[in-house]
């Protein structure tokens, strides 16, 4: 049986006139005898709504009701494309996440799938039903409602893909039509890449791309299953295909694939602490308790016994961050705590690192051309990062993307 899944993401689901132009699309492929599994995003702007509802009561909502409110934006989009299919005489039926057991992990709010029941989604096939499945979420042991963390859709509509042995797994968009060399809409000359590898994708989407979930992205490596990102109503593109890098075809490898940028996070200083055993993990044990998730960290040479400690946190958690080395000052003994939240954090991104030396550098000289100042550097096997100001980002983008000949 070639099975076919296609995830349509919110803006795809938009408004009535859109979910009806999607389910005539599905009629016409339904003419080929496709099977047709179809994941869907919540109506775009739906989750931020629900969440503002949650925010108005609980400033640390309880997680399970978190979730049974939060995942009701893909039961609506889901049931409407059913109906809409029904109406134009195409057999529909939204099987939730109870029905085909989407197991998860217990947490909510950032759950994980763990396995996918397909007996009913093929029962449904052989019968010629297109089945459409609300993404973003599973059933946990306790059969409570769990979510995939933002953008889970992605990831619900991979692991549906493995699960069901899927010929292919498109994901649509309305916004964008594919990956781009970086964010058309920060720096209009972005290009739509052809190809591009799981690792460069994987490494993208945690560096501030929100085209694709990195859950997703990281299923789809292990599972080896190529996806294509491509646009929903400009069916004749088409798209990007996030793939294996050694099946990609050789003329399409570059040294940097794209340029990711991170709004995001904030760093924090701390300064003249004592240089000794320890020090390091009496700081971060405390936040890393705390569930925060620190990303790049730097310390300086040591003078006179202290030492300066950087490192960035997501904005979100910095003043959570400071609470805790301010609780902590005691044991800690530094003089200062520097907190800067109008930090971007830039990276380049390419397979070709791994074989192409002097990389950096030119990153290093394409921003001083530009006179920027960079405050932190990380580098990893394929990406180089670089915190800046924020306000220096357009010029960043614009200086690098020319540097690595990306347009
Ligand atoms: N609706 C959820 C979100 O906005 C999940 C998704 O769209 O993939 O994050
Ligand atoms: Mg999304």
């Amino acid at each position: 049986m070639k099975i076919i899944v296609q995830k349509y993401g919110g803006t795809s689901v938009a408004n009535i006139s859109k979910i009806k132009k999607i389910a005539s699309n599905i009629k016409s492929l339904k003419k080929d005898k496709l099977n047709l599994v179809i994941v869907v995003s919540a109506m775009a702007g739906e989750t931020d709504k629900l969440l503002n509802l949650i925010n108005s009561i609980s400033k640390i909502p309880n997680g399970k009701e978190y979730d049974n409110i939060i995942s009701t934006g893909e039961r609506v989009s889901s049931s409407l494309l059913a109906m809409a299919l029904m109406e134009i005489n195409i057999n529909a039926i939204t099987l939730g996440p109870e029905k085909i057991n989407i197991l998860t992990t217990n947490t909510h709010m950032k759950a994980t799938i763990q396995s996918v029941d397909t007996k009913e989604i093929k029962k449904f096939l052989k019968k010629d039903y297109v089945v459409i499945i609300p993404g973003f979420q599973g059933i946990n042991n306790n059969r409570d409602v769990t979510t995939l963390g933002r953008g889970g859709s992605d990831l619900s509509a991979v692991a549906i893909a493995g699960a069901i042995n899927a010929e292919k797994c498109e994901l649509l968009k309305d916004d964008v039509d594919g990956i781009y060399t970086t964010d058309p809409s920060l720096y209009k000359r972005a290009k739509k890449i052809n190809y591009i590898s799981y690792q460069e994708m994987l490494e993208m989407s945690s560096l501030g791309s929100k085209v694709l979930q990195s859950k997703a992205v990281e299923l789809a490596n292990k599972l080896d299953i190529k996806l294509n990102v491509r646009s929903t109503f400009n069916l004749e593109k088409k798209g990007t295909i996030v793939m294996n890098e050694k099946e990609i075809p050789t003329k399409e490898k570059k040294i940097v694939s794209g340029i990711t940028h991170d709004l995001k996070q904030a760093k924090i200083s701390i300064i003249g602490i004592k240089d000794t055993p320890g020090i390091a993990s009496k700081i971060f044990k405390p936040i890393g308790e705390a569930g925060i998730v620190v990303d790049m960290i730097v310390q300086n040479i040591s003078t006179q016994g202290e030492t300066d400690l950087t490192f960035t946190v997501p904005k979100e958690d910095v003043n959570k961050t400071v609470k805790i080395l301010k609780e902590n000052k005691s044991k800690l003994t530094y003089s200062d705590l520097i907190k800067d939240e109008k930090i971007a954090l830039i990276s380049i991104v390419g397979a070709g690192m791994k074989i192409y030396t002097g990389v950096a550098t030119r990153m290093f000289t394409a921003l001083a051309k530009a006179k920027i100042n960079i405050t932190m550097i990380s580098t990893s096997e394929i990406k180089i990062s670089c915190v800046i100001n924020k306000s220096a980002c357009k010029k960043a983008i614009k200086g690098l993307h020319r540097e690595f000949n990306l347009g």
